[in-house]
């Protein structure tokens, strides 16, 4: 029996992991579930998995998840620092699946824990860059890629070497936005209804910015250290192929599968063996045509964005991404257009000096702030 513990246990990710875990049910126990608001789903959560403690990371909440828990002996716990308590707790495996910078202290307080961490949050990467690579390091925590994308390269790679690699592709659907003339008209409805995958309202906004394939460039700068000037997006509107790796002799290895993340979920959850998903076997004739496009960087200048912000290094894909972040939750709002968000994380990027690199979680949490702050001056001077 296995340990495990789920970080935004009741976000997209966090439901498919579980419905995994579900259906392998007798293989986990649960440590800890951990949610931002949502008591209900939580407390069902817990109940359903007999977790060992249920942590609200809004605290206001806190007495509503202790009512909704009484007499389960959960144990019921709420606010950032009881996140971190509970994502500290030794486990087989910590599910990453909290949306944003906020899941940075748990995912870190996990890698103390020296485990294996299945990572969906990619914000947290991006942001902390090198303080997590090399905490990962020091702390013998092993990382393991929940994005599609990073998981089908960490595939592509297994039995080969990282100083074997020509190039990386990472494949991007393009959006819902992709043949769109007018993105200033585009409503937060258009931008969330992905055209291949279901997932929360902040990374839709990202695929539909292409934010999600800026910050998947980063992410994958920090997993697979083969030079940012071979990582390469072609975009892949069918999201039959989930990225490649080509290798000096000329061979491309690629990984191919349903646009479902029960996959790449699963081949976390199994690593370093294969369990069984529910997912229909992938039928290629029936898809017919796999097509690839280069990105259009005019229309989209997020990829432009986030390599620019690599190739500075130190603070700026911290900033990046929390300028994004503050974006993205403007838009939602309908205070901003989806055209402002690239705009808006340029503005941010280009003021003034860099801060120093950060070189601990609480200096990564400094630059998210000051760069959060900045951009929401910048929103209302606007
Ligand atoms: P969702 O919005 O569906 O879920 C987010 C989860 O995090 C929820 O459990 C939510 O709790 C919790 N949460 C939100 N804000 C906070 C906060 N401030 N503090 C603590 N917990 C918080 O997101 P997704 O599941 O779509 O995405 C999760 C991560 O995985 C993101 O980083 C995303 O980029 C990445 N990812 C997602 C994919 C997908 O298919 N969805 C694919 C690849 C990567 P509550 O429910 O209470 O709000
Ligand atoms: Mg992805």
């Amino acid at each position: 029996m296995r340990s495990i513990s789920i970080l935004g246990a009741t976000g997209s990710v966090g439901e498919q992991t579980l419905d995994l875990v579900r259906r392998n049910g007798e293989e986990w126990k649960v440590v800890a579930l951990t949610a931002h608001s949502n008591v209900a789903a939580l407390a069902a959560m817990a109940r359903e998995f007999d977790a060992e403690v249920a942590v609200i990371a809004d605290e206001t909440r806190l007495d509503e998840l202790r009512a909704a828990l009484a007499g389960s002996g959960i144990e019921a716990a709420g606010g950032r620092a009881a996140l971190c308590e509970a994502a500290s707790r030794p486990v087989d495996m910590t599910v990453a699946a909290i949306v944003g910078c906020a899941g940075l202290g748990p995912v870190m307080a996990a890698i103390e824990q020296g485990g294996t961490i299945a990572l969906a949050n990619k914000e947290a990467l991006v942001s902390a860059g090198e303080v997590m690579t090399e905490a990962v390091k020091r702390h013998g925590a092993t990382l393991l890629p929940v994005d599609s994308e990073h998981n089908a390269i960490f595939q592509c790679l297994s039995g080969n070497r990282i100083e074997d690699v020509r190039s990386i592709t990472l494949t991007a659907s393009g959006g819902p936005l992709r043949l769109v003339e007018n993105l200033d008209a585009v409503t937060p409805e258009q931008a969330i209804a992905h055209p291949n995958w279901d997932m929360g309202a902040k990374i839709s906004v990202d695929s539909a910015t292409m934010f999600n394939k800026g910050l998947e460039l980063i992410e994958a700068h920090h997993l697979f250290p083969v030079g940012l000037d071979r990582i390469r997006i072609v975009v892949h509107p069918q999201s039959v192929i989930h990225s490649m790796v080509e290798y000096r002799d000329g061979s491309t290895l690629a990984q191919l599968g349903p646009s479902d993340m029960r996959v790449p979920i699963a081949s976390c959850l199994a690593w370093p063996l294969r369990m069984d998903t529910p997912m229909a076997p992938l039928d290629l004739a029936a898809i017919g045509e796999l097509s690839f496009f280069a990105p259009d960087e005019v229309r989209f200048p997020a990829t432009r964005l986030a390599r620019e912000a690599a190739q500075a290094g130190g603070a700026a894909p911290a900033i990046l991404n929390a300028a994004n972040e503050i974006a993205v939750a403007a838009f939602l709002e309908r205070k901003i257009a989806f055209s402002r968000i690239p705009l808006l994380v340029e503005r941010v990027l280009s003021e003034g000096q860099l801060p120093d690199p950060p070189r601990t979680l609480e200096e990564v949490l400094g630059v998210d702030g000051s760069a959060r702050k900045r951009a929401n001056e910048l929103l209302e001077l606007a």
